[in-house]
């Protein structure tokens, strides 16, 4: 019975691994970001919004990118609509209100994913630079300035932001959030972020290559490919956006368990970027592919191996399957006192397994709308 507790040991050391090196590399380097250069390079920026069914908050989304702190006449909105509801006409009239900024909006005739419609706007787009964009999040309005305060570097191929508010404010969601911009602060002085975010993603046009459909992560698809042509994708921390987040199990899996499967698709289709891009695949993406196709199964091969140690002192053991389920059950609500910063590994992790298992379906690159967000957002 000894072999469970040692396989158990074992299995939750492997899991922590790359955990460890972050940390060790943490607290090593120090990594106070450094501001982007001061430039007078002041490109044409098209901002890109794919739109499904957006009517309740669509409106509110076109305020805050009107109030982009930047020339309007140098700024583009690309709307690519596949909505059957108002949210085209809704995006006409506000247009027809304000004069300083363009408007381009492409209407699709049926819905085929968020990586056609934005292979579709970046085709219909004019502007030097793109701001990948979403609908149900909020940008501060120095982005686009420290954005293409980034992008005066030609070595830089593309800039992401962080997740600064939390709409409907949770903090599992945060915990999260704040662990992966501390692995993102390390990727981005080791040498580009593997991970960037969809509401606030800026590149160069002419660096864009169209995806494939079926991707669940166009954005993080974007960056790996920047990286791939040789030019480094940075993070900001500065570059602030604010989107909703849920804290309860249930009620996270369906967006975090997708990404998890974009993620996950994501790195398989390149994985034969690891070990070349110099630090890129030799740190970067390993430590990304431990922490995605390792961790999640050594830490429930882990927990199983636990229940069986326990389970062989009779069905005392039985004590341990119920800590777990507390856990979870305290987790959630944020009372797990000084454990509660591993409730969202442990929650990523679940999807990440859920995700694996989901994947082995063949996907089509559209999914359901977290309608909870929409309506955080209002
Ligand atoms: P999440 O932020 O990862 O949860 O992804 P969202 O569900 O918010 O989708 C990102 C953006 O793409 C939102 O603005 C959606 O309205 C939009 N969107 C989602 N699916 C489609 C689609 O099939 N076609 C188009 N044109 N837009 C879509
Ligand atoms: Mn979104």
């Amino acid at each position: 019975m000894l072999v469970f507790a040692l396989i158990a040991v074992m299995a939750f050391v492997v899991a922590a691994v790359p955990y460890g090196i972050c940390l060790l590399c943490l607290s090593v380097l120090r990594l106070d970001p450094t501001d982007p250069p001061e430039s007078s390079f002041e490109p044409t920026v098209s901002v890109v919004l794919p739109t499904h069914n957006e009517a309740s908050i669509v409106r509110t989304r076109l305020r805050n990118i009107r109030d982009l702190d930047y020339p309007p006449e140098k700024l583009e909105v690309v709307v690519v609509d596949s909505s059957t509801d108002e949210t085209a006409n809704l995006v006409r009239s506000f247009f027809e209100g304000t004069d300083d900024l363009s408007l381009v909006l492409v209407q699709e005739s049926s819905r085929r994913g968020v990586a056609a419609a934005v292979n579709e706007a970046i085709s219909a787009a004019s502007g030097e630079v793109i701001l990948r964009t979403d609908c149900d999040s909020r940008l501060a309005p120095d982005v686009v300035r420290r954005g293409v305060r980034h992008l005066s570097n030609p070595n830089v191929g593309g800039v992401t932001g962080r997740q600064a508010e939390f709409l409907a404010e949770s903090g599992v969601e945060r915990d999260y959030r704040g662990l992966l911009t501390e692995l993102q602060l390390l990727e981005n002085r080791v040498d580009s972020v593997f991970i960037v975010h969809g509401p606030c993603f800026m590149f160069r046009r002419e660096e864009f290559e169209p995806l494939p459909h079926d991707t669940l992560a166009d954005d993080t698809e974007i960056a790996v490919r920047l990286r791939r042509s040789g030019k480094r994708v940075a993070f900001d921390p500065e570059m602030k956006f604010a989107e909703a987040g849920t804290s309860g199990f249930f009620s996270r899996r369906n967006r975090k368990d997708r990404r998890a499967m974009g993620l996950l698709d994501l790195l398989a289709r390149h994985r034969d970027a690891i070990g070349r891009y110099g630090l890129y695949g030799r740190i970067v993406l390993p430590l990304n592919a431990w922490m995605m196709w390792v961790a999640p199964w050594m830490m429930a091969l882990g927990t199983v191996s636990t229940v069986l140690f326990a389970l062989s002192f009779g069905p005392i053991g039985l004590s341990v399957p119920a800590l777990i389920a507390v856990g979870f059950i305290l987790g959630q609500s944020e009372r797990l006192g000084p454990l509660q910063p591993l409730y969202p590994v442990v929650d990523s992790m679940v999807s990440l397994l859920v995700a694996s298992y989901k994947l082995r379906r063949e996907q089509d690159g559209v999914w359901d709308i977290d309608r909870s967000s929409r309506e955080a957002f209002e």
